[in-house]
C-alpha cells in the first residue's frame, strides 16, 4: 500500500519539476569544468537547462544562466541532493564523486516540497550508474573487471600493500614485470597526477615517498607504439536493459608527461582495421558498464597490431573534444544529453571532414605564454583547414589544460599535420 503511494508522489514531483520548466528538462551535473562548459554550449540550443554543482563561477557556469546552480563540492552528499531535488536527471563530467550519496538517491529519492506545501519524494535518474562510477574510480579494479567479466586484454597489474610493506611489495612487482614498470595510485588521478614510472632500482624508494601514502597498484609497462582512444555512446532503456553501443571513429592521442596534449584523426599510420578493431574493443568494454552516456576508452596499440586497454572515463574525454566540429550534428556534448535523457542517437557517427588535429592550449610558465598561438587561432583564414579556438574561462596555471584548438582538414591527416605545424610548434613551444 504504502510502496503505492509512494510511488504517486514521485510521479507528482517529476511531473512538478517538467511543469517549472515548461517541459525542458533539467540536467544536474556534478562537476564545472571545460567538460561541463562544452556540455552546456551544447545545451544552450536545445533549451535544456544545466545546474551544475561546483564552485562559484566554475567554467560551466560562466556558460549557462540558471537560478539552479549550486555553489560547493561535487564530494558533499548535502550539495549533492540539494542538485538532485532540482534536477529531472544527474549526470557528472567527473567520475570522482561521492557515490554512496547517489546510490542512496537512486534507492530512497530526495525530498522535495510541492506547490501546496506538501512534501514528496523525488528520483532523478543518474547516468551514467553510481555503479559504473564506483567501479572506475579504482583504476585497479575496473581493469580486473575487464578481463574477468569481459576476457579484455589489459597490462598485468597487482595491487601494492600499504604501511610498512609498500617497499617490499614494490620490489615484487620489479621481479615479475621487470624495469620500466608504472606505479599507479588506484584513486583519485587524472592527467599523469598519480602515476610513478619505475625505471630502475634508484626509483624504489622516491616512488615511495612521493606516492606511498596512497593505495597503489603496479602495472607491466605496456611497451606501445601508439595510443588510441574511441569514443562510444551508451544507451539503456529504464530498467537497465543496453540497448546500444555506437563508438565514434578512433583517434591517435599523444600524451606528454602524461598528459593528453595533441590528438589526431585518423590515426597516424594505423590501418583502417586496426581502427575498426579498436572500436568493437572499445564496445566490449563498455557493454560491461553500467547506465547511460558517453563514454571514451583509451587502448594502447602494440607493434603487433594487438590492443590492451589502459582505462575507461564514464563522460566526456579529451579526445573526443574534436567532434564538436568533427561530427557537428552529434558531438560527444550532444550525445551526451541525448543518451541521458534518453533521446534518439545516430547508428553512425561518421565526421563530416577527413581528417582533425585537436591541440591543448596548456598553460605556460607565465599567464601570457599561450597569447601568440591563439592571437594565430583568431586570425587564421584557409582554404585547407579551419581553425577553431576553445578557451575555457579557466586561470592559466603552467600544465594546466585552459583551453583547445581544433583543425579540421579537407585532404589526408598528413596534409592537415604539415598545413598545421605552425600550430603544432607554437603549443609546443609553450610547454618548453
Ligand atoms: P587521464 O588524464 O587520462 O585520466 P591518468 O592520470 O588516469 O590519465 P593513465 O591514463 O593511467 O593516467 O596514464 C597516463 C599515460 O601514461 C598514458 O596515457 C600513457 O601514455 C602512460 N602510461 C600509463 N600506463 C602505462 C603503462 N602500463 N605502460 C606505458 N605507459 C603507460
Ligand atoms: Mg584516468
Ligand atoms: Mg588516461
Amino acid at each position: 500500500h504504502q510502496l503505492t503511494l509512494r510511488n504517486l508522489l514521485i510521479l507528482q514531483a517529476q511531473t512538478q519539476t517538467e511543469e517549472m520548466m515548461g517541459g525542458n528538462p533539467v540536467i544536474g551535473l556534478l562537476g564545472g569544468g571545460q567538460l561541463g562548459r562544452m556540455l552546456c554550449e551544447a545545451a544552450n540550443p536545445l533549451g535544456i537547462d544545466v545546474a551544475i554543482l561546483d564552485e562559484k563561477n566554475a567554467p560551466a557556469k560562466q556558460a549557462h544562466n540558471t537560478n539552479r546552480h549550486v555553489t560547493g563540492s561535487f564530494k558533499d552528499a548535502a550539495r549533492i541532493r540539494e542538485l538532485a531535488s532540482r534536477s529531472d536527471y544527474l549526470s557528472v563530467e567527473i567520475e570522482h564523486v561521492d557515490t554512496e550519496v547517489l546510490e542512496e538517491i537512486e534507492r530512497d529519492g530526495v525530498e522535495v516540497e510541492l506547490d501546496d506545501g506538501t512534501v514528496a519524494i523525488h528520483r532523478p535518474p543518474i547516468h551514467p550508474s553510481w555503479r559504473t562510477l564506483r567501479l572506475v574510480q579504482d583504476k585497479y579494479l575496473q581493469k580486473e573487471h575487464f578481463r574477468s567479466d569481459g576476457g579484455i586484454p589489459i597490462a598485468e597489474q597487482m595491487a601494492i600493500a600499504s604501511g610498512d610493506e609498500t617497499l617490499d611489495s614494490l620490489k615484487e612487482a620489479a621481479e615479475k614485470y621487470g624495469y620500466p614498470f608504472m606505479l599507479k595510485a588506484r584513486k583519485g588521478s587524472y592527467d599523469g597526477r598519480g602515476n610513478f614510472k619505475v625505471s630502475s632500482e634508484d626509483d624504489l624508494v622516491p616512488a615511495v615517498t612521493a606516492l606511498g601514502n596512497l593505495p597503489l597498484y603496479a602495472e607491466k609497462w605496456a611497451p606501445f607504439v601508439k595510443e588510441l582512444a574511441v569514443m562510444v555512446i551508451r544507451t539503456e532503456d529504464d530498467h537497465g536493459n543496453l540497448t546500444g553501443c555506437v563508438p565514434y571513429p578512433a583517434v591517435e592521442t599523444i600524451h606528454e608527461d602524461s598528459i593528453c596534449t595533441k590528438t589526431f584523426l585518423p590515426p597516424r599510420e594505423v590501418p583502417d582495421e586496426v581502427c575498426e578493431k579498436a572500436r568493437k574493443l572499445a564496445c566490449k568494454v563498455i557493454s560491461t558498464l553500467w547506465g547511460r552516456g558517453v563514454f571514451a576508452v583509451e587502448m594502447f596499440l602494440l607493434d603487433d597490431d594487438s590492443l590492451m586497454v589502459n582505462e575507461v572515463a564514464p563522460r566526456p574525454h579529451n579526445s573526443g573534444h574534436y567532434t564538436i566540429e568533427a561530427v557537428p550534428y552529434m558531438s560527444q556534448y550532444k550525445a551526451q544529453i541525448h543518451a541521458v535523457l534518453d533521446l534518439p542517437v545516430p547508428e553512425n557517427l561518421i565526421p563530416r571532414v577527413p581528417a582533425s588535429i585537436m591541440l591543448n592550449i596548456l598553460g605556460g610558465a607565465t599567464p601570457t605564454s599561450h597569447h601568440e598561438l591563439t592571437r594565430r587561432a583568431r586570425r587564421t583564414f584557409d582554404k585547407d583547414m579551419d581553425v577553431h579556438l576553445h578557451l575555457y574561462g579557466k586561470e592559466s596555471k603552467p600544465g594546466r589544460k585552459i583551453g583547445h584548438i581544433t583543425i579540421n582538414g579537407y585532404s589526408s591527416i598528413e596534409e592537415l599535420e604539415k598545413k598545421a605545424a605552425p600550430f603544432i610548434e607554437l603549443v609546443d613551444r609553450i610547454r618548453q
